[in-house]
């Protein structure tokens, strides 16, 4: 349920409200917006018993939220909400520019990549540290020697790390390198992870699962939300359909219907719904032009020895010519790079 106050409604009245909230042992998201200010109730609202909130004062209505998720709900923050991952924004009107390989492999490899995309214009670093294969005898990545060495490469190149974690006893070495945690597609309905890198705190990218609705995707976005962590953007990379011309399908529309229903952003990765190079800069303009809040994309400083997804990594000069298509595209759509 959301409570919407009237336009004349002051601090105090506000404060009011949360304060009643509390005294029944409830929470509240407070959302300022341009439109209304609403005050989101977090817990079980039965433990308001008979209390009538209409009655207090500045009080306009109370909505019910019809959705199984309510943090990451349009409803409770209208306006949209913002992630902040160390100095950058995500959701703004800036697209978040993220590249790198799809592992990290080496010193010398991550290195090369955190400068390429770096002079093409990127802002976050990504690279697999842990990587969840499909087959157990392909490469599983460096694992924390991984990290380590993408935070060195990230500091010296002024990028943030985006990187996966794959299981609860990660987290705590993970979020010493890193600026931003993915959950990758398989993970998706992991609760247990989620709620731990909800407890975290530290920004998290959160793919959409293989085969996952929308609605389960926002209900997975809600676990980490509802342990206090609302730093969640969400990743669409493909689902799984018939079609086998590339890796998964790319769902534009899950960028205008996540819009619809959620407040937080959602970017796009190219990569992994294509799974061919050739596709990735169609793909990256249709997300740019769809509304996406940013792009992820797997870039290698020599893709052909790539040791996983050799198919899908771009070069460091075709990253850079799409990084300048894009920039033009989110001129078009009001958007800058
Ligand atoms: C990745 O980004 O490296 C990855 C494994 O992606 P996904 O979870 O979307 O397959
Ligand atoms: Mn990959």
């Amino acid at each position: 349920m959301i409570i919407v106050m009237k336009k004349s409604a002051g601090q105090a009245e506000i404060d009011k409200v949360i304060a009643c909230l509390k005294d029944h042992g409830l929470g509240a998201n407070l959302s300022v917006g341009s439109q209304a200010t609403i005050i989101g109730i977090l817990g079980d609202k039965s433990k308001l018993g008979g209390v009538d909130l209409t009655l207090l004062d500045g009080v306009q209505e109370c909505v019910p939220i019809m959705h199984s998720y309510k943090l990451a709900s349009r409803d409770m923050c209208p306006d949209g909400r913002v992630v902040q991952v160390g100095g950058e924004i995500i959701g703004g009107n800036k697209l978040a520019m993220m590249a790198g390989p799809c592992a990290v492999e080496s010193e010398e490899q991550i290195v090369q990549a955190a400068r390429g995309v770096k002079a093409a214009g990127a802002k976050f670093l990504r690279g697999g540290a842990y990587k969840p294969r499909t087959s157990p005898y392909a490469f599983q990545g460096l694992e924390d020697e991984g990290y380590r060495l993408l935070r060195m490469a990230a500091d010296e190149t002024g990028l943030k790390v985006v990187s996966e974690v794959v299981g609860v006893d990660q987290i705590d070495t993970a979020a010493k390198y890193c600026d931003m945690f993915q959950i990758g597609a398989r993970n998706m309905q992991n609760f247990r992870l989620l709620r731990a890198v909800g407890q975290s705190k530290v920004p998290v990218l959160l793919k959409r699962g293989i085969a996952s609705t929308i609605e389960e995707w926002l209900d997975a976005a809600e676990y980490i939300m509802s342990e206090g962590n609302y730093n969640v953007v969400l990743c669409e990379r493909g689902i799984r359909t018939f079609e086998t011309a590339t890796r998964n399908t790319l769902d534009i529309a899950a960028v205008a219907v996540v819009k619809e229903r959620s407040s937080l952003p959602v970017i796009i990765d190219p990569s992994h719904a294509a799974g061919k190079r050739a596709y990735i800069e169609s793909l990256s303009l249709a997300g740019v032009a769809a509304g996406a809040d940013g792009l992820i994309i797997e870039v290698h400083p020599n893709p052909k020895v790539a040791m996983s997804d050799a198919a899908q990594q771009l070069t460091i000069p075709e990253y850079a010519q799409l990084f300048q298509k894009a920039a033009k595209v989110a001129q078009a759509v009001g958007r800058e790079i």
